[in-house]
């Protein structure tokens, strides 16, 4: 009767009860680990773009108010300076930095560090999400230039190396499109002028 009741006892335990505790506990980890993604998410941890767009409209940033260097934009606590090249840095091609509207409030800003070593002349910054022939002529002219790039990845883009190596021509322009990628990929999608110049990717 004994060994019976043991060899009987140990399904109970394990099949029955550990099946409907076990459901238990998956529903206990997926609830957390609901809430731990949800957490992760909200901290802009391995969060996609589309989440993360909404995080730069939270009020977590005072540092609008802390004084900012005039050259870097940072606050001059973590002025970057001491590190970016005393002088502007020769380059032979025009950047032009197409900017989304919810990049410049960013506190790791990085087009006024790229801008800080350039020459002036040599890195236009332009803010907007949409573009038209009509408004932005001197856009539409950059764009209808052959010599002009735009740098988006894609099926159709070129590695920029390659067309550089191949072409007799240097190109005069690339257009830089700053934003998240879901910020990009509206911009770059929902503005024609973009379409016009020659596509180009970085291969790493
Ligand atoms: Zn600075």
């Amino acid at each position: 009767m004994e060994p019976q009741k043991e060899a009987r006892t140990p399904p109970d335990l394990i099949v029955r009860p550990s099946g409907a505790l076990r459901s238990q506990t998956l529903s206990e980890e997926e609830r957390q680990e609901g809430g731990a993604s949800l957490v992760a998410s909200t901290l802009g941890a391995e969060a996609d773009s589309a989440s993360a767009d909404g995080l730069w409209e939270l009020p977590v940033e005072p540092a609008e108010r802390r004084p900012e260097c005039s050259r870097c934009s940072r606050p001059q606590k973590v002025c970057l300076c001491p590190f970016l090249p005393v002088h502007p840095l020769h380059i032979s091609t025009h950047l032009y930095i197409i900017q989304h509207p919810a990049e410049e409030n960013k506190v790791l800003r990085t087009v006024p560090l790229l801008a800080a070593c350039l020459p002036q002349d040599k890195c236009k910054v332009k803010i907007g999400r949409r573009f038209s022939e009509e408004r932005d002529v001197e856009l539409s002219t950059v764009c209808r230039k052959s010599s002009t790039l735009i740098l988006y990845p894609g099926a159709e883009a070129t590695d920029l190396e390659e067309f550089i190596l191949d072409s007799p021509v240097y190109p005069s322009t690339i257009i830089i499109i700053d934003g998240t990628w879901s910020q990009a990929k509206d911009i770059f999608y929902k503005n024609s002028l973009f379409r016009l110049p020659k596509q180009v990717k970085l291969v790493f």
